[in-house]
């Protein structure tokens, strides 16, 4: 009996509350079978203190099932995060994007609240105010992950293919300033993308290790919209400083909005904190606003969660235009109401990076 079978068996042995093993999600580092005992090394990255006791008996469950192991010696590390400063133990993480200072996801629970809209219009707003205070050669870059409906490309009007400088390294494609990068630039819009699961923590992965970023001082990742394995493997994948979570202030937004953050929590990545978008719209004639889509569902969010709530962004006919046209209302008019929730966003992000 070979290692490989011990690697077989764990296999069958899933991340707690996913479907994926933990085999696939690369969380196995070593393992080893000596006469009829089996060592299996585990590296995780989380602050529940209740996983690796839960790891632990399943791994030995499902070893001990084998008649050839008869004893099992299971050790986990674990790597901690923080806001500021994280992975720095294992090296790992740092070495997939060394030159990038802060990495913060923008994510939500469901798909069609304007998260992509946000990314794109945040990273448009950090860069600008960035440069603007301080006159400095600030870099800010975009990834888009939403391999399922890459639209970043589009709402920053990046286009071209993005430049190949070796083998397996690409140049991100730059737009207003933000260094970009998305699935939408490498395949026809035309095709449809149809991901299975491990396809989408490869390109992820891949994203992450085969882009030429160069010196960032904050990369944005769009995430796909919900809560479930891709999300969790960059978490893992990614030395994530932290995460802001989109809703807008309806039940059922908020419901998955705080259902998916949890996860992050589980993961041990921060959560800066949560935006609402399409909020409000504003009669620019009385100053009066409809609220469409109820109201309370941002700070409600941000309050289960213990964690800011980072502002409200109106519902507008231009952010709707700028993405439709490549150009984030924070760029075309920065002045409009919009552009200033937006910008007050990103000035309390980029207070919260630190
Ligand atoms: P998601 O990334 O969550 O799927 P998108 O960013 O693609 O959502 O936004 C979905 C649609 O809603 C887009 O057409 C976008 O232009 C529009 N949209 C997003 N936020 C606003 C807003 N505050 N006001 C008006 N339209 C918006």
């Amino acid at each position: 009996m070979s290692d490989k079978i011990i690697t077989e068996l764990l296999k069958k042995v899933n991340y707690p509350g996913f479907s994926r093993d933990i085999v696939s999600f690369g969380l196995v580092h070593d393992t080893k079978l000596e006469k009829e005992k089996a060592f299996v090394k585990l590296e995780i990255n989380s602050g529940d203190p209740t996983l690796p006791t839960k790891l632990k008996e399943d791994i030995e469950k499902i070893l001990l099932s084998d008649s050839a192991i008869k004893d099992v010696e299971v050790l986990i590390a674990v790597k901690k995060q923080s806001a500021n400063n994280q992975t720095q133990e294992s090296g790992e993480n740092t070495a997939i994007l060394p030159g990038v200072k802060k990495i913060v996801a923008i994510a939500s629970g469901k798909g069609g609240v304007g998260k992509s809209t946000m990314a794109v219009n945040l990273a448009c707003a950090v860069e600008q105010i960035v440069q603007k205070d301080t006159s400095s050669n600030f870099k800010v870059g975009l990834m888009d992950c939403d391999v399922y409906g890459p639209s970043v490309p589009l709402l920053i009007g990046a286009s071209g293919q993005p430049q190949a400088l070796g083998e397996n390294l690409i140049a991100p494609v730059e737009s207003y300033g933000v260094k970009v990068m998305s699935m939408g630039l490498l395949v026809d819009e035309e095709t449809p993308v149809v991901w299975r699961g491990p396809m989408v923590m490869k390109t992820i992965q891949q994203f992450a290790g085969n882009v030429e970023w160069g010196e960032l001082d904050i990369l944005f990742i769009d995430l796909p919209p919900g809560t479930g394995d891709a999300q969790l493997s960059l978490a893992q994948t990614m030395p994530l400083d932290g995460v802001v979570i989109v809703t807008t202030p309806q039940k059922a937004a908020v419901d998955v909005a705080r259902r998916g953050a949890r996860m992050f929590e589980k993961v041990n990545v921060p959560i800066l904190g949560v935006i609402e978008n399409m909020s409000f719209l504003l009669n620019e004639e009385t100053n009066e606003k409809s609220y469409l889509f109820g109201q309370g569902g941002g700070p409600t969010t941000a309050q289960a969660l213990s964690t800011a709530f980072l502002g409200e962004i109106p519902i507008h006919e231009e952010i709707r235009m700028g993405g439709d046209h490549g150009i984030p209302i924070t760029k075309s008019n920065p002045d409009h109401y919009a552009s200033e929730a937006i910008c007050s966003v990103a000035k309390e992000i980029i207070e919260l990076l630190g």
